[in-house]
C-alpha cells in the first residue's frame, strides 16, 4: 500500500459516525488515483517478492482458487492466474478496479478473473471459500491504514482450512539513530521560538509528536537492531493489533540517540524457498521507507549499553485508521550524568 500520511479537509460538525464515514470515503478515495498505484507497481522490492513468491510455487497455485484482498490495478491476480491458479476473485473497494477490468482484458484473462468493487467485509464473493489469499496491505510503520483487518475477516470468512496466505509473516523491528541536524531542522528549539518576531513554541510539540516517514541512511544507526514483534497471519487477531511490547537496543559505538525509528520484515513462509523482503535502513529502497520517532531527550550512548523500552501502539478510538503509538524509553549506565528516561506520544494519522 502506499497511502501518504492523509491531508483530509477539515470536517464541521462533530458526529463521530460522520467522521468516520468521511474518513473511510477519503481513505478509498485516495486509492482511486492511479498515481498511487503507479508507485507500487514500481516498487521493485515489493512487487518482485510478490512476483517471485507466486511464480516459485506454481505447486502451491495450480488449479487453486485464489482471492486478491484489495487488488487495485489487478497485479497480484495476475500473477496468481500465470502461475496456474483455476480462478482469481479481486476484491477493491475503490474506482481503480475498473482500469484493473480494462488491464485484465487486454492481457487476456477475464475469464480466469472475476473483480467485484466493493468493501471487502460487505461484497457477496462467487466462492463460499477459496485456497489461497494474496494481499498487499501493508502501511507505513506497518500497521497504519489498518487494513490487515480486513485481510484476517477475509481468512476467517473465506479461507479453507490448511488454506495458505501470501504473505503470512510481518516483524516490526526498532533501532536507535543519530540525527542531530534534522532533528534541529524539524522541531528544533531555536526554530520554533522566534517564526518572524512570534513565539511559535506550540508548535514544537506538533513535530515531535507526528512521526517522520523518511529514508534513513544506515550511516546514522547507531544501535543493533531489535525484533519488537512478529505476526503470524494464520493465527493474528485484530486485538492482537494493540499491542505493548518490550525492547532493548544495544549501542554498537559512542554516540548520541535523537530518534528510534521502527520499520517492517514480510515473509512468504509458505513459498517452497522462502522469499523475504526487508524495509530496513539497511537496504534497498521501498516507498514505506523507515519511519521515525524523535524523542524529547538526546541520550549519550557508549558502545555496549542498552537502551531499553516499550513501544505500545493502538489504533485510534475516533478514527481506527490512525494509529496511536507511545514509545518509553530508558538508558542506565554506571555513569549517572548520562543515565536517562523518557516517554513520548506520536499519532499517525
Ligand atoms: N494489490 C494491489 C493494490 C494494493 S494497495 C497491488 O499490489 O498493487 C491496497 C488496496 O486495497 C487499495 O487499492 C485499496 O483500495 C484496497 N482496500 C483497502 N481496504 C479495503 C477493503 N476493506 N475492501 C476492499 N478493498 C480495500
Amino acid at each position: 500500500m502506499a497511502n501518504n500520511a492523509s491531508s483530509q479537509p477539515p470536517l464541521t460538525g462533530q458526529d463521530p459516525l460522520a467522521a468516520m464515514a468521511h474518513s473511510e470515503a477519503h481513505y478509498f478515495n485516495s486509492y482511486n488515483h492511479h498515481g498511487i498505484h503507479e508507485e507500487m507497481l514500481k516498487d521493485e522490492v515489493r512487487t518482485r517478492s510478490y512476483r517471485d513468491a507466486i511464480y516459485q510455487n506454481r505447486h502451491l497455485f495450480k488449479d487453486k482458487i485464489v482471492l486478491d484482498v484489495g487488488c487495485g490495478t489487478g497485479i497480484l491476480s495476475m500473477f496468481a492466474v500465470r502461475a496456474g491458479a483455476k480462478h482469481v476473485v479481486g476484491v477493491d473497494m475503490s474506482t481503480i478496479i475498473d482500469k484493473a477490468k480494462e488491464i485484465v482484458e487486454v492481457n487476456g484473462m477475464t475469464s480466469q478473473i472475476t473483480l467485484i468493487q466493493g468493501k471487502m467485509e460487505e461484497v457477496k464473493l462467487p466462492f463460499d471459500k477459496v485456497d489461497i489469499i494474496v494481499s498487499e496491505w501493508m502501511g507505513y510503520f506497518l500497521l497504519y491504514e489498518s487494513m490487515l483487518d480486513t485481510v484476517l475477516y477475509a481468512r476467517d470468512r473465506y479461507l479453507n482450512k490448511d488454506g495458505l496466505i501470501f504473505p503470512d509473516t510481518a516483524t516490526i523491528h526498532m533501532a536507535g539513530i543519530e540525527d542531530g541536524d534534522y532533528k534541529e531542522e524539524k522541531i528544533g528549539c531555536e526554530l520554533w521560538d522566534n517564526v518572524w518576531g512570534f513565539d511559535y513554541s506550540p508548535l514544537k510539540h506538533t513535530a515531535l509528536s507526528e512521526p517522520l516517514v523518511d529514508t534513513v541512511d544506515m550511516k546514522a544507526v547507531v544501535t543493533d537492531p531489535a525484533t519488537v514483534i512478529k505476526f503470524d497471519l494464520y493465527t493474528v487477531t485484530a486485538d492482537d493489533l494493540a499491542f505493548s511490547m518490550p525492547f532493548q537496543l544495544q549501542a554498537r559505538r559512542n554516540d548520541f540517540v535523537h530518534a528510534l525509528i521502527a520499520w517492517f520484515d514480510i515473509e512468504f513462509a509458505a513459498c517452497h524457498k522462502p522469499i523475504k523482503f526487508s524495509t530496513g535502513p539497511h537496504t534497498k529502497y521501498t516507498h514505506w521507507k523507515q519511519t521515525v520517532f524523535y524523542i524529547p531527550t538526546v541520550l549519550t550512548v557508549t558502545d555496549g549499553e542498552y537502551i531499553s523500552g516499550v513501544l505500545e501502539t493502538k489504533p485510534n478510538t475516533k478514527n481506527r485508521r490512525d494509529l496511536d503509538i507511545k514509545v518509553t524509553y530508558k538508558l542506565e549506565t554506571d555513569d549517572i550524568t548520562r543515565n536517562a528516561e523518557g516517554q513520548a506520544e506520536y499519532k499517525m494519522c
